[in-house]
This record gives structure tokens, C-alpha cells and sequence, in this order.
């Protein structure tokens, strides 16, 4: 069960966002670059982990395509092939970049022993 759902999700393709508006009335915009490196994928997510520096070329922060998936994800299709990002409603609304949510992230990360010091 997703705790959030958007009521309409919007690809505007010259300012390179994607527009969510959800079910509880908050709004969020994402950079298309920000999605990318934010690719919840296991070969991303991984990469992420380990702090593996990633080299990407302009290409991979090109959207190309965007595909619901059943009702609680999308999917997004990015210019460089890289297509297994499945993006669900609450991933999304997790990493929302608004800074109402950036600051709640950071009380939360604040708060909790991070998960770097290992
Ligand atoms: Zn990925
Ligand atoms: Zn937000």
C-alpha cells in the first residue's frame, strides 16, 4: 500500500521537470537530472551505496519516455537506454526536492545514526 498518490503528474519537457500535484494537495517538481541520480534501480542504488562516481554524458539526463507502471510507480525511459528505473509513489514523494521536504530529510538524517558511519 502507497502512502502517497498523485492526483496528476505533468512531463514539461523545456524546463526538463517532472510535475507531480498528490492526493494530500503538496506539489512537487523534479529536475530530470535530479530523477536520474536518484535512479532507484539495484545497479544505480548500488552505485549510490559504494559512492562509486558515476560519469554520465548530457544524453542520460534526457527524458525519453515515461510509462506508468500497474498503479504505483512510474517508470522512466532516459536518453542513454537506461530504462529499469521504476519510480514509485512513495519514492517519489520521498526524495521530493521541495524545501519543505528537503527539510524534513535533513531532520531526519539529523536524527538517525547514518547509515555512512560504518
Ligand atoms: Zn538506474
Ligand atoms: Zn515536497
Amino acid at each position: 500500500m502507497m502512502k502517497h498518490y498523485p492526483l496528476k503528474v505533468q512531463v514539461d519537457y523545456p524546463r526538463k521537470i517532472l510535475v507531480i500535484d498528490w492526493d494530500d494537495g503538496h506539489h512537487s517538481e523534479y529536475p530530470f537530472r535530479y530523477l536520474r541520480e536518484l535512479c532507484p534501480c539495484a545497479s544505480c542504488t548500488k552505485d549510490r551505496e559504494e559512492k562509486r562516481p558515476k560519469i554520465l554524458l548530457d544524453v542520460a539526463f534526457r527524458l525519453d519516455g515515461i510509462a506508468q507502471v500497474g498503479n504505483y510507480a512510474l517508470n522512466l525511459i532516459w536518453g542513454d537506454g537506461h530504462a529499469h528505473g521504476i519510480y514509485n509513489w512513495d519514492y517519489l514523494r520521498e526524495i521530493c526536492p521541495c524545501p519543505e521536504c528537503t527539510a524534513r530529510r535533513e531532520a531526519q538524517a539529523a536524527a538517525e545514526p547514518s547509515s555512512d558511519a560504518r
